[in-house]
């Protein structure tokens, strides 16, 4: 019999997944709901236990990690089996908004369970590896007498009680993930467009890639000082350029959905009247958006 935690996971997909096999490797006892079934066939096979339902999964164990699309799957799911929450200490590794993610604990704590937020920042092929990381919030009392086990997922970045915190920082920066990985696919098709492969583009998008750590840092500090003078780089510079890439893309015949996007962006900071100030203004706008 292990000595290791038991651990219940509700939610197979990629993620899911990943993390009960790393539990299992680690000599943790499993057990496992979904609800497509099938999907937990292959980690039967490895040792983990299917339970016959999400109230059954819940009464398992009391560490129950959650890896479902949103919080709406989370209601789906254990709606049906809220009496079984009492006791319960879920971590919700499921993305969601601040707010969704506040209500959602809120929920769990009504129903007697204790809710800890998590904000993964992997890949599946990440989990179980080194130097993957994972933003927790939540009751700190929890989040410490569980992190031995969660760190066999990733490791841990306890952020704060606020519940919100771990999903505020989460969609931070997989907003920037997204936004990225856009820039990197349309660069992809236009490069594709011109004869060129993935294969052959990529050290240069990697050299570009290297470059931006020091680029962030620079503006972080400007930006936080309220400086976006045009000392740099100005706007009305990066108007022409961007407007260089839409017009690129459009020749080459590729969807221009993201650079017209991203020119419109800047033609909104021309228009407000920072052409000469740095290309950073256009946070400035991004904030006013709000009001
Ligand atoms: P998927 O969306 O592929 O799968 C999530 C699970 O949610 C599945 O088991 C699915 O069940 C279940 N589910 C969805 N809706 C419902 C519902 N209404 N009722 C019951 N079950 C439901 O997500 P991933 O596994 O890829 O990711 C899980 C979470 O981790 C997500 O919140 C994602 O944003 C986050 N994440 C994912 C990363 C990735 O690269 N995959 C990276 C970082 C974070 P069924 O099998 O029956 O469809």
């Amino acid at each position: 019999m292990s000595s290791k935690q038991c651990v219940t996971v509700i939610g197979l997909g990629p993620m899911g997944q990943a993390m009960v096999h790393a539990l299992l490797g680690k000599g943790h006892p499993v057990t496992v709901w979904n609800r497509t079934p099938s999907r937990a066939d292959a980690l039967v096979a490895c040792g983990a236990v299917l339970a016959k339902s999400a109230e059954d999964a819940l009464i398992a164990n009391e560490l129950v990690v959650l890896s479902l699309t949103d919080y709406e799957a989370m209601y789906a799911v254990l709606e049906p089996a809220s009496h079984a929450l009492a006791g319960r200490v879920l971590v919700n590794l499921s993305s969601d908004t601040p707010e969704k993610t506040r209500r959602g604990a809120r929920w769990v704590s009504e129903h007697g369970g204790v809710h800890l937020t998590g904000g993964v920042n992997a890949s599946p092929s990440g989990i179980g590896q080194s130097g993957s990381s994972t933003f927790y919030s939540g009751p700190r009392e929890a989040f410490e007498a569980h992190r031995s086990t969660l760190e066999v997922l990733t490791d841990t970045d306890y952020r704060g009680a606020d519940p919100g915190l771990a999903a505020l920082l989460y969609q931070i920066v997989v907003g920037m993930f997204w936004t990225s990985v856009l820039g990197y696919w349309q660069a992809i098709a236009l490069a594709d467009a011109n004869g060129l492969t993935a294969t052959a583009v990529l050290p240069h998008v990697t050299e570009l890639l290297a470059g931006m750590p020091d680029f962030l840092s620079v503006y972080a500090e400007r930006i936080d000082a309220g400086e976006h003078g045009g000392d740099m780089e100005r706007l009305a510079m990066g108007m022409a350029s961007v407007e260089h890439v839409l017009y690129t893309n459009a020749d080459a015949g590729v969807d221009t959905t993201l650079p017209a996007a991203v020119a419109a962006l800047f033609r909104c900071g021309m228009d407000a009247g920072h052409g000469g100030d740095s290309v950073s203004s256009l946070v400035e706008l991004m904030r006013m958006a709000k009001a």
